[in-house]
């Protein structure tokens, strides 16, 4: 039985507009391991500086600069990844897949038809780059479309949950303390998995104790958001969500299903100082 340990790491931040003020939202992207295997769970945003200009949003970090830091603080280099498991193709968790030739990028059919011909209310997310990367990948050994849940490695199961994309795939991984999901943008801050406790958000919804949010940014319908959560819940003793900033760093040492409290949950800060 083998046991894993999952490790986000922060290799950016975007500020998004948010009524009169800023969204900060963390950019993540997760290393799984288990002694044998070194996944990489989503590859990140492009350098900050192509994501302002394209986007017209602020923030730091991105590119291969960023990755290649936090992986070498692991002890790693990009040719240590062996999988990539892309949880959907949006250009904040898909970009510098050519920072790694040689390791297996796994991503569900549809999420590849996506990127070429999204909604287009999500064109904007899916970047030329990150699809020109994908289809570079001649070999076998450099990609693999899933059609559905797989069983990736013991202890390393891949749900395909269609909600934000229609591709989207949660990896539900096995430690020695139980299942983690890396939910990704499924449900990227905890407000929307436990939208009726106060310690998850600040505006508590009692409305919603027996259901979850679903963000704005969908290519299916809310009902189908709401089953895929269900199923990700279901599945799993503790979800990782992508863009909030009190996710634990170090699964199973830190375990947790919901933060302590709101702090430290930056969501609404006002814009940050240009001297920060
Ligand atoms: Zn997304």
């Amino acid at each position: 039985m083998s046991n894993w340990t999952v490790t986000s790491l922060r290799i950016g931040e975007l500020y998004l507009p948010h009524g009169a003020g800023l969204q900060r939202d963390p950019i993540h992207v997760w290393l799984a391991r288990d002694g044998q295997h070194n996944v990489l769970i989503d590859t990140g945003m492009a350098d900050v500086a192509l994501v302002t200009k394209r986007l017209k949003v602020e923030g730091w970090g991105g590119g291969h600069a960023t990755l290649t830091k936090v992986l070498a603080e692991e002890g790693l280099t990009p040719g240590d990844i062996d999988h990539i498991v892309l949880t959907h193709g949006h250009f904040d968790h898909a970009e510098n897949l050519d920072l790694f030739p040689d390791a297996c990028v796994v991503i569900q059919r549809d999420e590849i038809s996506h990127a070429a011909d999204p909604v287009p209310s999500q064109r904007i997310y899916y970047w030329a780059s990150t699809i020109g990367n994908l289809v570079a990948r001649r070999r076998g050994s450099q990609i693999r479309a899933l059609d559905g849940d797989c069983d990736l490695f013991e202890g390393f199961r891949i749900l395909k949950v269609p909600s934000h994309t229609p591709g989207m795939q949660v990896p539900i991984i096995t430690t020695e303390k139980g299942k983690v999901a890396v939910a990704s943008d499924l449900g990227d801050h905890y407000r929307y998995w436990y939208p009726a406790d106060p310690r998850a958000t600040d505006r508590p919804q009692r409305s919603l104790s027996d259901a979850f949010m679903t963000g704005n940014i969908r290519s299916e319908s809310e009902r189908d958001w709401q089953a895929a959560m269900r199923r990700v819940r279901d599945a799993s003793d503790i979800v990782i969500p992508a863009h909030d900033f009190r996710i634990p760093v170090r699964v199973p040492e830190q375990w947790f299903a919901i933060p302590e409290s709101t702090a430290g949950d930056l969501a609404h800060e006002p814009p940050p100082s240009p001297t920060s």
